[in-house]
Order: structure tokens, then sequence, then C-alpha cells
């Protein structure tokens, strides 16, 4: 053993996902005299970060999740600053929010502040002229400017390669358990091999709760599963340039009345015929496809490994979305092949806001509940998490995501007061 690095710090990243990536980053950046080793079952980010639809936004009902999003964003542009345009794609191409309704849609969109960086039409004759594909009874157009897609594999391997040089060391091992030693902690594989650590950071996204469990720990947190797929579209219903369009409105589908019987007297369909949720959404893909999804599961589940098919899915979004874009309604009866489904876990706490920093035990770190937006807050989660490591000054936002907020009496004020549960 070289004796220079008998003293040096162990940190090991648990879950090599977009956050243990984007932690292991900005901990080489920040801290680069320290051992990081980045442990996953996996190839890293193939779980839940390999289904992201990697659209992000700064836009949220709670100012700190705006603030997490938009310093994300600029660490994204920094990224990109650094490695080259070419790196990886960082499109600004907006989130298009629609609604059949006149009523706000974001609390504060008459606001000069949100009109200054945004751009609100509820004129439907003057939204149908500039998008045509949309229904003529869309009412509501918000567009958030400071939004896009980034391509976040490309970048979160970038992020790997630029950390291995600094040292960074990864493992594709399955973590089986976590114990506290006399002078740390150490991290037991299945091939029975053990990393010793000073510090650890659980990043094991649905999963969380399985790494806690081993030191005793538990966080408020479950899961759900959502989904997407993709399908040609064959007859170019959506134009190549539209942006991510988000239709805010709950509704009931819209079935004959022979249908409607059907649904309602099967065990296994009925669900079809309850209300739903809004925020369908909607994007082109390469290769004249479309990608859609609609995160109205709100059924707990436990977490794996796997995630089959549901039946219906991509016919239910299909009907639904045909309400805002009308020429979609062709594709649902026959879905159009080869059709993409998949599926992953959205891990989330009560009011949505992730868990980033210090647990309950000493040296022990938290990046988890990123539930729909991990992909957005990624960049800005691996830095909080770092800062708190290095003990550098921590952001304003860092006390609304603190995995011990539940025991502040101040922060529960603040969680007391929310009336959404920031679902996207
Ligand atoms: C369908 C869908 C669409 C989404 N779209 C968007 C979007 O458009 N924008 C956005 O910002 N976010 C989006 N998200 C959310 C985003 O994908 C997640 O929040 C993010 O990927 C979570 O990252 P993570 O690193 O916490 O978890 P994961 O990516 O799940 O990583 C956890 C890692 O831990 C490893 N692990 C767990 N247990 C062990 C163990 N015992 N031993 C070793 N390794 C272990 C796993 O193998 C895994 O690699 C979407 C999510 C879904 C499901």
């Amino acid at each position: 053993m070289n004796i220079s690095n008998q003293h040096r710090r162990k940190i090991a990243i648990c879950g090599a996902g977009i956050a243990g990536v984007s932690a292991g980053f900005y901990l080489s950046r920040i801290l680069p005299d320290v051992d990081i080793t980045l442990i996953d079952k996996n190839q890293p980010v193939s779980l839940t970060s390999s289904k992201s639809g990697e659209n992000f936004r700064d836009y949220w009902p709670h100012q700190s999740m705006t603030s997490l999003s938009h310093r994300s964003i600029e660490l994204m542009q920094d990224l990109q600053d650094e490695f080259g345009e070419a790196a990886f794609a960082l499109e600004f191409s907006g989130y298009h929010f629609i609604s059949h309704k006149t009523e706000p849609i974001f609390t504060n969109e008459n606001s000069t502040a949100f009109r200054k960086h945004n751009l609100v039409d509820q004129d439907a004759f003057s939204i149908h002229e500039s998008h045509p594909y949309l229904d003529p009874d869309i009412s509501k157009s918000v567009f958030i400017k400071n939004a896009g897609h980034v391509d976040s594999i490309t970048m979160a391997n970038l992020m790997l390669a630029d950390a291995k040089k600094r040292g960074l060391h990864c493992l594709q091992k399955e973590i089986i358990n976590l114990s506290q030693t006399s002078q740390g902690y150490a991290v037991q594989c299945h091939d029975k091999s053990i990393i010793e650590a000073d510090q650890i950071i659980i990043c094991a996204g649905p999963f969380i709760n399985h790494l806690a469990k081993m030191l005793d720990l538990s966080f408020p947190v479950w899961n759900t599963i959502q989904r997407k797929f993709i399908i040609p579209d064959l007859e170019q219903v959506i134009p190549r340039d539209m942006p991510f369009t988000i239709y805010v409105d709950g509704q009931t589908l819209v079935w004959s009345e022979e249908e409607r019987n059907l649904v309602q007297a099967s065990k296994e369909l009925k669900w079809m015929a309850e209300p739903f949720p809004g925020a369908i959404h909607i994007k082109p893909e390469s290769g004249d496809r479309i990608k859609l999804g609609w995160a109205f599961s709100s059924e707990e589940v436990s977490p794996s490994w796997t995630i089959g098919t549901f039946d219906y899915f991509p016919q239910v979004v299909l009907k639904g979305a045909s309400r805002f874009i009308p020429g979609l309604k062709q594709y649902e009866e026959d879905v159009p092949a080869p059709l993409i489904e998949y599926g992953g876990h959205y891990t989330r706490t009560k009011e949505n806001w992730p868990l980033i920093g210090p647990t309950d035990l000493d040296n022990v770190y938290v990046i988890g509940a990123l539930a729909g937006f991990g992909t957005m807050t990624a960049c800005a989660a691996g830095e909080l998490c770092a800062r708190y490591i290095a003990q550098e000054s921590l952001p304003d936002y860092a006390a609304y995501f603190h995995p011990g907020r539940y025991a502040d009496p101040q922060m529960q004020l603040v969680l007391d007061s929310l009336t959404i549960d920031g679902q996207l």
C-alpha cells in the first residue's frame, strides 16, 4: 500500500445513477485529494436515469425548486462551455403548457417578472394560428423559455470520464450490506469484497431505503411507476419543431356509451373510466417519431429491477392526448409500430422535494427522491452534496432539501403551508 495514501479520506458513493455520477464529479473537483469509489450493481446511469424524458425547466411552484433547477441548468451550461457545444445536446426549446381553460396555469403568471421571462397567450384564435396542430378551443398557452432538452446520458458519461481522470474509481458490484466499523463504514458487496469508507453517500434511486435499512436509517419516500412510449408519427401530426407540450387539464376519457359500459363492468379496466390528472406530455423524437407520457399512476410499489409493460397505456395516453391534439385520434385504435414502451420509478417525498445532504448518522449522506425531476436537478444536487461533505458554504435552497427538515419546526411550517403536492 502506498504510504502517502494511508491517510487519504475515502468516500463510497452507493449507486451510479445520474445523482451518484454528479456527486462523484463535483466531489472530485471540490476535494481532489479524496479517494472516491462509485459502486453500482449495473452500468452507470442504466436504471431510472436511462428512462428519463431528459426534459428540463426552471419554473416550479416553489422558489426552492426553481432555485435548484436554475442552478442545475447553469451547471449544465458550464459543462457545455467546458467540454464544447458538440459534447452533448443542451437545447433551450422551451416547455409549452396549454389548457382549455383561461384560468392562470401558474399563480404568478400575470406578474411583470414572469412575463419578462415567459410568454403568456389566452386568445384561442392566435394560439391556434401559431399552433395549428392544437385543438382550436385551447384558450391558454404559457411558454416557459428557460427549459428544454438535455442529452443527460452523454453528459453523465462525460462527467464520469472527467472524474476518473482525477482518480474516481468505478466498481460494478451489488451492495449487500452497509455497516459501521471502528474506523468508519464497510460496504459489503455480492462477491464478498469489502470497501472501507470514512463517508458514504446513498444514491440508490428507488432502492434508497434498502440501503438505508442496512444502517438502521429510513427515509420518508415511496415509489410509483411512470411510463413513456415512442411511436412513429406516420401522418406527421406533430411538427418537428414542436416544443415539449404539456396539457395541464385533468380529464375523464371520452368513450362511446357501449365502450363505457364495457370498461365500467370490468374489474381490470374500470380505472379507464376514472378521472385522470393533468400533465399529459408529448414531444417530437428523432427519426420522425413522437414520445408521449402521462404520470397518472399513484399506486405505491416496492422497487424492482425490471418493469413490465402496462396493458392499454399507449391507447389511454393517445385518447387523452387527442383531446388537445385532435390529429392523434387516428393512432388510438391502431397504434403505429414499432411501439417502444418503457417505465421507471418516481421515488418521492410527500411534498415532492428531494432529499440532499447529511442523514441522522454521522458521515452518511443521501441524494434521493428525485421523482420526475432528477435529470434536470442532478448537477445541482451533486454539487450541493459535495459542498456539505467539503464543509463549504451552502446555497439558500439547501435547508429545503435537508433530509432532517421534517424535524425542524421552521421547515415544518413551510411544508404545512404547501397547497399542492408538486407532482410533474
Ligand atoms: C419515465 C420517466 C421519465 C422521466 N423524465 C424525466 C425528465 O424528463 N426530466 C427529469 O429531470 N427527470 C425525469 N425523470 C426522473 C429521473 O429519471 C430520475 O429522477 C433520476 O434518474 C433519478 O436518478 P438516481 O440517480 O436518483 O436514480 P437511479 O438512476 O435509479 O440510480 C440509482 C442507482 O443505484 C443502483 N443501486 C441500487 N441499489 C443498489 C445496490 N444494492 N447495489 C449497487 N447498486 C445499487 C442502481 O443500479 C442504479 O444505477 C423521469 C423518470 C421516469 C421514470
